[in-house]
């Protein structure tokens, strides 16, 4: 029998379900089509201010509260302890030099800490991905959503609508069921699934990327703290107001950096992530061994992952292959990507949440207003599509900047200021009308600010003194550089002064 929906969605991580849920809540029919099933492993990531007004503005323009306590550590720990999460009270980086243990001086000259929350209860959260996108798809199940787990997509042709033909296997060694559904839309929420080259025609096109990496990552138990590690050394008003521990970190070395992300339940998310140069040949079975060796260049780091056990030794180390990545389109008749499906730059200062729920707000937005098939060219599905690749962009410029700035750390630092600018830009525009971007998703429609970060884009790795290129810097963020970013004494402790979080404003008028 063929099943008829509005709308089958390909892939039920956050992104997708989450748009099922908004659009299963506006009397859509939706089916969600995901390879896998929930709780699948996917890597701890941290959410950003601007994630988290994303998420809490969701919640209310679609009116989903049940969804709104995940826009801050203290009402996601209320509502709901069983999703595992930790508190990001900011970001920070630390340098690390091959064979010397982190020593910070008073000047904090080997970090950088930038406060994102003045509050635990408000702050961000790092996000136990299998358990958060298990409750989503959960939720858009409830609203009404067709979620098919462990189902293929066998054929995708779009004649007046669409016509998928799907396998499902709902246990190994089962026989695949097959299913036909007909469908109005198809939106590609697959992230870097392969679906949009299978069945749209939409090629890669990202050989004008400037920032290509690779990652190892894993799920660890028993990662030291980094706290004492930091010490006391700082002169009093340099100190952060948040323990490093509670924070986004990132250990910058002199070729790229790894991430560390803590969680309530000990569990910690880490990862290397290195230019792609250097990704090296292994056999299966010899991540763990090569993740070691790396983590030994560095004592302090060492140190840190000394006594640590994987938290599911089959899953072990996962390695990517190229992480950037980006297609030509993001619209066609009839289909439409988010934007992890559409591009992805790299983990660096944590986009990639913010970026994908910026998506899923307008593409809901989209379909519910202009929704239908013959209208799927429009000026304002094109103007989705040429946002997407300018944000793309953007992203790619603020990104790449940082790593061509290594092996310098205060070079590095410098070009990582524009990354906050334009964030905490973005943010003050969200505050004053959450669904008016005039300079576009995090100000990458305003001319004036790409060219300045575009003409102080590191023209080489930063081998010597980096004095000309940070001041250079510092004169260019000037029109927005309100927090102070690359001013001493305060420029490498950076107090939260953007807007307060939507979530709190709108919600609670207790002060906590
Ligand atoms: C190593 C790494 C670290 C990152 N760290 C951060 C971070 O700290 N902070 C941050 O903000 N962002 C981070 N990101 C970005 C983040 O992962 C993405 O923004 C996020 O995954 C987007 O979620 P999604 O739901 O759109 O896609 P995904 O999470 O990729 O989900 C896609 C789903 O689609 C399914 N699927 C794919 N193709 C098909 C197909 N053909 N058929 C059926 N099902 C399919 C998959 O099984 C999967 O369940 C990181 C990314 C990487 C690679």
């Amino acid at each position: 029998m063929i099943r008829r929906y509005d709308a089958v969605i390909i892939g039920s991580g956050f992104s997708g379900s989450l748009l099922g849920w908004i659009l299963a809540t506006r009397g859509w029919r939706v089916a969600i089509v995901d390879r896998a099933s929930h709780p699948r492993f996917a890597i701890g990531e941290s959410s950003t201010p601007t994630a988290d007004f994303l998420l809490a503005f969701l919640a209310d323009r679609w009116s989903l509260p049940e969804l709104r306590p995940l826009a801050a550590w203290g009402t996601w720990k209320e509502s709901y302890p069983q999703i595992d999460c930790g508190k990001k009270r900011g970001f920070a980086y630390v340098r690390h030099q091959r064979d010397c243990s982190f020593f910070d001086d008073l000047e904090c000259s080997q970090s950088m800490m930038v406060a994102a929350s003045q509050t635990d209860y408000w702050s961000d959260t790092h996000w136990m991905r299998s358990d958060v996108d298990g409750f989503l798809a959960n939720r858009a199940q409830s609203a009404g959503c067709e979620v098919l787990e462990r189902t293929t997509i066998d054929s995708a042709i779009r004649d007046d609508e669409w016509q998928l033909k799907l396998s499902q296997q709902l246990e190994d060694n089962d026989e695949a069921i097959p299913h036909s559904l007909k469908s109005r839309w198809v939106i590609d929420a697959g992230g870097g699934g392969n679906f949009s080259s299978s069945w749209l025609g939409n090629a890669p096109d990202d050989d004008w990327m400037r920032t290509k990496t690779f990652a190892m990552y894993g799920h660890f138990d028993n990662v030291g703290s980094l706290n004492p590690m930091l010490g006391q050394s700082t002169s009093p008003d340099l100190r952060s107001d948040f323990f490093i521990d509670d924070s986004a970190q990132h250990h910058i070395t002199e070729d790229g950096w790894m991430w560390m992300l803590r969680f309530d339940s000990g569990i910690t998310s880490a990862g290397i992530v290195l230019p792609l140069e250097l990704q090296p040949k292994l056999n299966p079975g010899e991540t763990r061994s090569w993740f070691q060796d790396w983590c030994q260049q560095y004592p302090s780091i060492h140190e840190l992952m000394r006594n640590t056990q994987l938290v599911d030794p089959t899953i072990g180390i996962r390695k990517s292959g190229r992480l950037s990545r980006c297609r030509a389109r993001a619209v066609g008749e009839g289909w439409v990507m988010l934007p992890t499906a559409y591009g992805f730059v790299d983990p660096l200062h944590s986009t990639g949440i913010a970026h994908a729920l910026s998506g899923v707000l307008r593409v809901a937005e989209l379909l519910d207003q202009d929704g239908n098939v013959d209208r799927a060219t429009s000026d304002r599905w094109s103007q989705y599509d040429h946002q997407l690749r300018q944000e793309l962009q953007w992203l790619d410029l603020l990104v790449g900047g940082c790593y061509t700035a290594l092996p310098s750390f205060d070079a590095f630092c410098a070009y990582a200021s524009w990354y906050f600018v334009a964030a905490i830009a973005f943010e003050q525009t969200m505050a004053r009308d959450p669904s008016f971007w005039p300079e576009g998703y995090m100000e990458s429609g305003s001319e004036a600010m790409k060219a300045s970060a575009l003409a102080t884009f590191p023209s080489q790795r930063q081998t010597s003194s980096s004095d000309s290129m940070i001041d250079l810097i510092r004169n260019a963020i000037k029109p927005w550089n309100r927090v102070g970013l690359l001013e001493t004494p305060l420029g490498r402790r950076i107090p939260h002064t953007s807007p307060p979080k939507y979530a709190k404003r709108e919600s609670n008028p207790n002060e906590r």
